[in-house]
């Protein structure tokens, strides 16, 4: 099943936008206890997702990850460029010769997130991404197994997100620039967290508009 190149087109633009508005907000956490970059390593690698949008457009969705994961490696820079690209690649091997439904995507999202959590040698409560991908990957599974509709699964995935990145305000981080920072480091949003928290609502968005049953 193909990912079609309106669908991955609209992903791409919404997870865009929703980055460009939110950048000075991103940048203010991140020069707080990163070193400013983040907005400007996630828009590169947008730019490059975007002009792959006709290509992925029509490659099944285990191609389509590994292109963009191998996309997001090359162009991103920056720890988050290696941590993204891992996760869809990962993304990529789980969803060989599956379609995308619920289970699947739940599957290979936390797939994906393992690997990140390899990758990075980080996990819950460190004050990165992870304290949203993780949760995420959680509610996906949870609501693959108790068949959840399209609705309520997102809006789960939302609230958790929501959370999990708000959560990260009051950690010390243990991994990444912001570990340098000690307990100078508590009281700022974690900077990946928020851009990954963004990226998923408005890509759930999307989602949610486009399925007939949302
Ligand atoms: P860099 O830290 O190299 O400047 P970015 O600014 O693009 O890269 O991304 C920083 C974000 O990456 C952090 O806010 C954090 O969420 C995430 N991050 C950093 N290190 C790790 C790690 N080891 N595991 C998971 N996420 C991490
Ligand atoms: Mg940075």
């Amino acid at each position: 099943m193909s990912a079609s190149t309106t669908q991955i087109k609209a992903y791409i633009q919404a997870a865009d936008a929703v980055i460009r508005e939110h950048a000075e907000e991103v940048t203010e956490l991140d020069q707080a206890i990163g070193d400013g970059d983040h907005i400007a390593n996630l828009k590169r690698g947008l730019a490059a997702l975007d002009a792959l949008a006709e290509e992925l457009g029509r490659m099944d969705w285990s191609a389509a990850f590994q292109k963009i994961g191998m996309s997001l490696m090359s162009s991103v820079g920056g720890a988050s460029g290696s941590l993204y690209g891992t996760f869809f690649l990962s993304m990529s091997k789980a969803m060989r010769d599956k379609d995308m439904n619920l289970p699947n995507l739940a599957e290979a999202f936390s797939q994906g997130v393992e690997s990140v959590k390899q990758r990075g040698k980080a996990d819950l409560g460190e004050k990165t991404m992870l304290d949203v991908l993780i949760p995420v990957a959680n509610a996906l599974r949870q609501a693959a197994q108790e068949s959840w509709g399209l609705p309520q699964a997102i809006e789960t995935v939302n609230r958790v997100a929501e959370a999990g990145c708000e959560s990260t305000r009051d950690m010390i981080a243990t991994k990444g620039r912001a570990s340098f920072l000690g307990e100078r480091a508590r009281g700022h949003i974690d900077a990946g967290a928020r851009t990954s928290q963004l990226m998923i609502g408005a890509i759930g968005d999307v989602v949610a508009k486009n399925s007939p049953s949302a």
